[in-house]
């Protein structure tokens, strides 16, 4: 499947799960039957209209869908440009947009009779909506962290336990989100007839990539009609912008927009310290090359031999060494641009977003808004641009406050330096 071979990017991926030269399903023998069973199951969802209405019954009453589309007005006067709407899905119910996901992935683990999910989780973002939607319909959970990560993100995993999942501390190779994933991959492997591997990404082997972008999808859908109808500009957006870690909030904010040809879309990437030989970024795209992990072949981020390199950003949601297959596809065809913005840059949004609209962002989308800052005081005023606000800011207040020096145990309220 080569970008010449067809007109549409909306018709990606290929029977194999391939994206062009990415994606695919790079698994042992054991795993295959397991990946098809659910590729099967899926199919026969996405064409079953009882399957949509369950899942628009919880987007509306569960979640809290339709999110907003909020026309940011003192952002847009203060950048001197382009309009810009912010698409609020950071006031869904656990404050990000991986419940929409997990939702879906768990309604189609109980139609196929599975008892017990796993996933696996690295700032624990996914392991929270996981395991909020097994307590909400009594399936037992259990999601594997890396060693570090536990330590480093207690009160989610406080979080995870009080929803009554089991968190497992992973001490297999170094402990972190990489090796996190294989432990969950053999779990599956070794209880697949109870058990639905739960991905909180656009990442992993076919149909997982394309599946959860589907399920994000209702972000640049309702951004369609919001946008024409309810905000009366009666048009397409011109750009659409996100954060990405995987990549799922923003496959889902571009997918329906892929074939409007006159819409730009960018992609923002975390880029830590500085996209150089250092490597201290999450950069997959801009900083990496291809190679194969978590079952697909992708950008990644690794050493002239090929090792995996764990990412760095002030963002722990951004962390992810790889990138979802479809967005590598859309990078090396053109169709999407890709940048990347600094722990410095982010933290400039982050404060600007609290000041002129009184949103606390989550640190995620504040790379988002960082480009929003450098790009929009160039374009004309009537020039629409959607940036998907894919979180809120209450988990990285303390990351925030030890970046400004604001010392959270002076009760007096002096900033220390
Ligand atoms: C997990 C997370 C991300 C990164 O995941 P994507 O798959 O790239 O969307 C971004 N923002 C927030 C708020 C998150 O929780």
């Amino acid at each position: 499947m080569s970008n010449d071979l067809f007109n549409s990017f909306m018709t990606g991926p290929d029977e194999n799960g391939r994206f062009g030269d990415f994606g695919g399903r790079f698994v042992s023998e054991t795993l295959m039957p397991l990946i098809l069973d659910l590729e099967a199951e899926y199919e026969k969802a996405k064409d079953d209209p009882t399957f949509w209405a369950e899942m628009d019954d919880l987007w509306k009453h569960y979640v809290g869908r339709p999110s907003p589309l909020y026309f940011a007005s003192r952002i847009t006067e203060e950048l001197g440009g382009a309009k810009i709407y912010l698409k609020r899905d950071e006031l869904n119910h656990t404050g990000a947009h991986k419940v929409n996901n997990v939702l879906g992935q768990i309604i189609l683990a109980r139609r196929m009779g599975k008892t017990r999910i796993i996933a696996e989780t690295g700032a624990g973002q996914h392991g929270v909506a996981t395991a909020t939607v097994c307590a909400k319909f009594g399936l037992k959970c259990v999601v594997y962290m890396g060693a570090h990560d536990v330590q480093r993100q207690a009160p989610n995993v406080f979080r995870m336990r009080l929803l009554g999942a089991e968190v497992v501390p992973v001490t297999s190779g170094r402990g972190t989100l990489k090796d996190a994933m294989n432990d969950a991959l053999r779990d599956w492997v070794t209880n697949v007839r109870d058990t639905f591997y739960c991905i909180g990404t656009v990442a992993g082997p076919h149909p997982y990539p394309a599946m959860v972008r589907d399920f994000q999808s209702i972000i640049g859908k309702e951004v369609r009609w919001q946008l024409a109808e309810q905000e009366g500009e009666g048009r397409l957006p011109d750009t659409v912008i996100a954060a990405i870690g995987g990549g799922s909030n923003a496959m889902g904010l571009f997918y329906p927009f892929l074939d409007d040809k006159e819409v730009n879309i960018i992609g923002v990437e975390a880029g830590g310290r500085g996209v150089d030989e250092k490597m201290e970024h999450c950069a997959s795209l801009t900083g990496g090359r291809p190679g194969v992990l978590h079952g697909n072949r992708t950008y990644l981020l690794q050493d002239d031999d090929g090792q995996i390199l764990e990412g760095y950003s002030i963002s722990a949601g951004l962390d992810y060494p790889g990138i979802g297959p479809e967005h590598s596809w859309l990078h090396d065809t053109k169709r999407a641009q890709y940048v990347s913005i600094t722990d410095k840059e982010a933290l400039e949004a982050f404060q600007f977003s609290c000041a002129m609209e009184g949103i606390i962002p989550a640190l995620e989308p504040s790379h988002a808004l960082a480009h929003v800052m450098k790009i929009a005081g160039d374009l004309p005023k009537d020039h629409i641009i959607v940036m998907n606000m894919c979180g809120r800011g209450d988990k990285d207040v303390q990351t925030v406050a030890r970046h400004l020096g604001f010392d959270m145990s002076d009760t007096e309220g002096r900033s220390a330096d």
